[in-house]
């Protein structure tokens, strides 16, 4: 009753405003397992066709491994299916502790706790540490996660230039009162794929007296030699004072995060993090799937080094094509267009060659800034890379847009 036509025509007309600025989002329906040759339906309704994912965060392709599948499905055997509890009533089985000595083993900390999600851990992690006489300065590109929960931390918020260290360091002066100041960054940068220069915040942190958390979701597993994380690209393995990551990229896909970190850091999320209180725990199929995916990456770095391969091989290519990239070493390659209607465009223009590829605009990034985030994965082979980059070229050529620069390419569509 209270749903009133007049209720119900004010948010259709919102809706069409998405519509109209070809900012609305749809779903494409996959009907089969993540992998680098997937079957999608789209849009809703039409035949399913076969496409080259070009955009999971599948990074080490073990979303579909028969070895974690396995081990998933006997995990479920063994432990059951669901566990209908929190953590600290009823819903700890002794393979949750297992995992999170695993993965302070892995990421070399001290201690770690599950989240069902690292948006949750993000979520509960700042007001469980922290009070309103500390500070928190953050990269003012962190993850929206990170924003969130932020905003339920009653402790100072101050926010420096996107990974600017001049920046950051008169912020951790000017804060000096403070009783505790905690900087905030990824690790990589979900958007463009660079990474925070964690050598030179552990020096500023020492210097000022400050402790850093790093969200490392988009590198747990293949950023560093042996795939630790941005930590170890940037040689400060055991310096992170708290790291808090998924498994639902790299590291299976499935779903859950952790906080890990300092003993009494993690102890302190166990005692308050609301998240941690108040979600279920991680379901025992999920947990047994990313033993078995910690497993497979602590015996070889196969897999991040020719993810790595593939990555570099992938970015050059688009570069000789003549697209305008965001810089950066990583698997995460944005194909810049500047316009969210192009970038929409594009994308519809990559499925119909068998590509899938989605467009990035508001409010995931700014308008100005509208992209196709492109993602490589060790699933892929050449054959899927070269079929992929044939595709954007032939695509990139039937908008005009091979070796023009930015602002031709604002000039003729329009931010
Ligand atoms: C994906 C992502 C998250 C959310 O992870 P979930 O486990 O899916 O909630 C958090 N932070 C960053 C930086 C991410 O990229």
């Amino acid at each position: 009753m209270s749903y009133s036509e007049k209720t119900r025509s004010a948010y259709q007309s919102v809706l069409q405003g998405l519509q109209d600025a070809g900012l609305f989002k749809q779903e494409r329906f996959i009907h089969s397992p993540q992998a680098a040759d997937i079957e999608v339906e789209f849009p809703s309704g039409a035949s399913v066709r076969k496409v080259i994912n070009m955009c999971a965060n599948n990074y080490l392709g073990l979303s579909s491994h028969p070895d974690v599948v396995k081990a998933a499905h006997e995990g479920m055997d063994a432990r059951g299916y669901g566990m209908s509890s929190v953590r600290f009533i009823c819903g700890t089985q002794d393979i949750h502790r297992t995992l999170e000595r695993k993965v302070t083993e892995f990421l070399g900390t001290e201690d770690t706790i599950l989240f069902p999600s690292c948006m949750d851990a993000n979520a509960g992690v700042f007001e469980a540490i922290l009070t309103k006489d500390d500070v928190m300065i953050s990269d003012r590109l962190v993850h929206a996660s990170l924003i969130d929960g932020i905003r339920l931390c009653s402790a100072m918020q101050d926010t420096y230039k996107h990974a600017d260290m001049a920046h950051l360091e008169q912020k951790l002066e000017m804060h000096q009162d403070r009783r505790f100041r905690l900087v905030i960054t990824d690790g990589v940068f979900s958007m463009d794929g660079d990474t925070a220069p964690l050598d030179k915040m552990v020096s500023l942190a020492e210097k000022y007296d400050a402790m850093i958390l790093i969200d490392d979701s988009h590198a747990s597993g293949f950023i560093g030699k042996t795939g630790r994380g941005t930590h170890e690209k940037y040689g400060v393995v055991g310096k992170m004072d708290v790291i808090t990551t998924t498994f639902g990229k790299a590291l299976g896909g499935a779903t859950g995060g952790c906080v890990s970190g300092r003993r009494e850091l993690v102890e302190m999320c166990r005692q308050k993090a609301r998240p941690y209180l108040f979600s279920n725990s991680i379901a025992p199929v999920v947990v047994q799937g990313v033993l078995k995916v910690f497993d497979i990456l602590m015996a070889s770095t196969e897999r991040r080094d020719k993810l790595e391969k593939n990555a570099a091989y992938w970015r050059k290519g688009l570069q000789e094509a003549g697209f305008v990239l965001k810089e950066g070493d990583t698997p995460i390659v944005p194909v810049m267009l500047f316009n969210a209607k192009l970038a929409g465009d594009f994308s519809r223009a990559l499925y119909d060659e068998g590509i899938y590829a989605v467009g990035f605009f508001f409010p995931v990034v700014h308008k100005s800034q509208s992209r196709i985030r492109t993602q490589i994965s060790a699933g892929h082979e050449m054959h899927h890379l070269d079929k992929a980059l044939a595709a954007f070229i032939k695509v990139g050529k039937k908008f005009e847009i091979l070796g023009k620069a930015k602002q031709e390419i604002i000039e003729r569509f329009g931010m």
